[in-house]
């Protein structure tokens, strides 16, 4: 099946899009946005400067069409997404987003309603995109250096501006496999300090709930969640956060949950395999003293 990956040059998300591009061909071609190199094993590899939809659907939808994909493969970032939908109305192409699993059968499955539910399709013909969410494959290592060709792209629609990279401290929270996340239960922004001793302790990193971004005591960057970021850690400690769907939807990976919350009844204990009930001012400073005896 003639399959294409449109991605930038981030060696984790292309490498999972080879992944997954691995069962329905032995080869994908690739287009790479941006100016970054990129290393692999591609039919062809194209390259396209911009990464804005509005400015490349058409070089890209003409490409397609052109070259008779059957199978288009985007991630989940706000890049993949941006240019998906656009590019399979141009196609006239379904789109199935949030993929979660492939079968060599041609069976695909995605996540639906925040996570709460799952749905399962078979590929009958292209073509496809299909958007891959993040961390659910295990990334392809890449190696070899690969000479791309220039996709012509019409005039310029839209310009970017300017982009401000986020603030950030230690592990990114999407790389981490220990993240300690407050919610609006904290109290207050110096609060978080506590929940910083305890992720610095398991070189892990903190994140926070809709509600403390909310109440301003920690940058959007951090938020975990539906309008957040996904994440996939080994463990994952929720302290004084609810439980609210769309922030488990953010977690729907983590292998094992640790609730600290002084709600017996929180829905956060739903999702956890370990809980703790009680005030995160007992229980985190009695964690890290526990972590610190066993280091
Ligand atoms: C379209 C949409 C998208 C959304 N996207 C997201 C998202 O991406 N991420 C997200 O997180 N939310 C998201 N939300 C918001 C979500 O519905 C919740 O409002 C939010 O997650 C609540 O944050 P919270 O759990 O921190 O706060 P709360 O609901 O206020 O919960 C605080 C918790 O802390 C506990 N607590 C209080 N004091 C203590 C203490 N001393 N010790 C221990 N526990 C304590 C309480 O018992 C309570 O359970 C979204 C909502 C909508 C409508």
């Amino acid at each position: 099946m003639k399959t294409l990956i449109i991605e930038t040059a981030n060696p984790k998300i292309v490498g999972e899009l080879v992944t997954v591009s691995r069962l329905f061909c032995a080869t994908p071609d690739i287009v790479v946005l941006g100016s970054d190199d990129i290393s692999g094993s591609y039919g062809t590899a194209y390259r396209v400067a911009d990464t804005l939809g509005a400015n490349i659907g058409a070089a890209l939808s003409e490409l397609i069409s052109k070259e008779g994909y059957e199978l288009i493969l985007l991630s989940t970032t706000a890049i993949g997404t941006g240019i998906a939908g656009p590019l399979a109305v141009r196609l006239g192409a379904p789109i199935l987003s949030e993929v979660t699993g492939v079968g060599d059968d041609l069976t695909i499955e995605r996540s639906l309603y925040g996570s709460k539910a799952v749905a399962n399709y078979k590929l009958e013909a292209g073509p496809l995109v299909l958007t891959i969410k993040r961390k659910y494959f295990e990334a392809a290592v890449l190696e070899g250096a690969v000479a791309t060709t220039d996709l012509p792209v019409g005039p310029q629609r839209i310009t970017l501006l300017e982009e401000i990279e986020e603030e950030r401290q230690g592990v990114p929270l999407e790389d981490a496999e220990v993240i300690v996340t407050g919610g609006r239960g904290i109290g207050a922004a110096e609060n978080f300090a506590l929940l910083r001793d305890m992720a610095g302790l398991l070189n892990g990193a903190v994140g926070a709930s809709r509600g403390a971004v909310d109440e301003g005591w920690m940058p959007p960057g951090a938020q975990i969640g539906q309008t957040g970021k996904i994440v996939a850690p080994s463990v994952y400690f929720a302290v004084g956060v609810s439980g609210a769907s769309q922030h488990l939807a953010g977690i729907s990976n983590a292998k094992c949950v640790v609730a600290i919350n002084k709600d017996n009844d929180a829905n956060v204990f739903k999702r956890a395999r370990f809980g703790i009930v009680g005030d995160y001012k007992k229980a985190v400073p009695a964690l890290i003293n526990a972590l610190k005896e066993n280091a």
